[in-house]
């Protein structure tokens, strides 16, 4: 068992990452909880599996609690599903000094936090991540919040929880695109950092057949876990450090739109927008191309475990540009100047933006061809 601080200005929390973390959580009920009642959370698949065994522990401690499933998927991250949250939290007449806990993937944590970071003006809430895109990413930060017709997102609050349990036994249940999906958020801290040691890490446990090789993921984890923690240090509001998170992302999120929302995962469009990203920073950055080869192979090596869609290059240049009717502007890129080096680059030109997706797509398609 491992546990990776956060400092920030107005409270501290522990992230625990291990397997059978029943006896830690058991003690992070009796100093939170202090006779209080207890509200859980779960996401309802890991309800299935694992909940009645949570209940079972909270029985035996004598804890107070009552449980709340949310049924699965991210049209949950919703008003409708967050009213439930508060009518369920309000009729059983929850005290400012009682404690939610969130049991579940990146859904059920943004979700959970936002009701919890509201409802009586913010209840204490601690977290168990069940997915691998939470553990390293979701579940780190304090970022909750819920989806609108608009867009992703754009209902929320920053609302630290008290605690975040990353057993990893749990992953063993994941699908393996789910897996993939949170691979991807640690493939990309891997050129943010450019750290060797979890470079070959990384190589080494692509190597094995099983990707749910807990002891060969278990550092993955801890890294992407510590990575984002600092991020989240040194910059809880999300200016600069944590804008480089984005690695990627942009043209993820224009990946995503273009295809439509349901067809590749998240974190599959990340491993794709991170080959353009790097193909992009190697062209901004000619000198250094030699040192992104590395980098680039293992990116390609991720890209042939995501499932293949044809995807225009047209539509998601389109779809990269904000304000369209004014001035067709591009957003703002994430590069790197060489793994473990990230910069801002702003006013790129569309011909290179375009050169570098169309190689990416192309790379994306031969790898795909090439695993059929
Ligand atoms: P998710 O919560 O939908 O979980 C993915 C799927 O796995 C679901 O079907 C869920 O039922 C299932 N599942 C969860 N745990 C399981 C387990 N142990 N075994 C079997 N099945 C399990 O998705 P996610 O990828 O964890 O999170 C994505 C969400 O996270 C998005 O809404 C995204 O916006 C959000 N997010 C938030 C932040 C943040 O900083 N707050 C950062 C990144 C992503
Ligand atoms: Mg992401």
């Amino acid at each position: 068992m491992s546990q990776i601080n956060i400092r920030l200005k107005h409270c501290s929390y522990s992230i625990i990452v291990g397997s059978n973390l029943n006896r830690p959580l058991m003690s992070l009920f009796k100093k939170h909880l202090a006779g209080n009642r207890l509200f859980v959370f779960f996401d309802a698949t890991v309800y299935a599996l694992y909940g009645k065994n949570l209940e079972k522990q909270l029985i035996s401690k004598k804890v107070n609690y009552s449980s709340f499933v949310i049924p699965s998927g991210e049209t949950n991250k919703s008003q409708t599903t967050l009213v439930k949250l508060y009518d369920f939290l309000l009729d059983h007449k929850i005290s400012r000094t009682d404690f939610i806990l969130a049991c579940g993937g990146g859904v059920t944590t943004d979700l959970v936090g936002y009701a919890a970071a509201t409802v009586l003006r913010g209840i204490k809430w601690g977290v168990i991540s069940t997915t691998l895109l939470g553990m390293v990413d979701a579940a780190i930060g304090g970022k909750t919040g819920i989806n609108h017709k608009s867009g992703k997102n754009l209902i929320g609050a920053f609302w630290q929880p008290s605690f975040v349990i990353c057993d990893l036994n749990h992953l063993q249940t994941l699908p393996q695109r789910e897996l993939i999906a949170g691979l991807g958020e640690i493939l990309k801290y891997v050129g943010l950092t450019g750290n060797k040691k979890d470079y070959h890490r990384v190589c080494d446990y692509l190597k094995s057949e099983n990707l749910f090789d807990l002891p060969k993921l278990k550092p993955l984890v801890e890294a992407g876990v510590a990575y984002k923690a600092r991020i989240v240090m040194a910059d809880e509001r999300e200016s600069h450090p944590r804008l480089f998170l984005n690695f990627g992302h942009t043209f993820a999120h224009a990946i995503e739109k273009t295809l439509g929302y349901g067809k590749l995962l998240h974190g599959e469009a990340v491993i794709i927008g991170i080959l353009a990203a790097v193909i992009l920073s190697r062209k901004t950055r000619p000198a250094s191309a030699s040192k992104f080869t590395e980098y680039e192979k293992l990116v390609k090596t991720f890209l042939g475990l995501v499932r293949y869609y044809p995807i225009s290059a047209d539509m998601v240049l389109e779809n990269m540009k904000i304000d369209k009717k004014r001035s067709g502007h591009i957003q703002k890129f994430v590069l790197l100047e060489r793994p473990g080096k990230p910069f801002i680059a702003a006013d790129l030109k569309e011909s290179m933006i375009k050169d570098a997706l169309k190689k990416c797509l192309v790379a994306y398609r031969k790898i795909a061809a090439s695993h059929a």
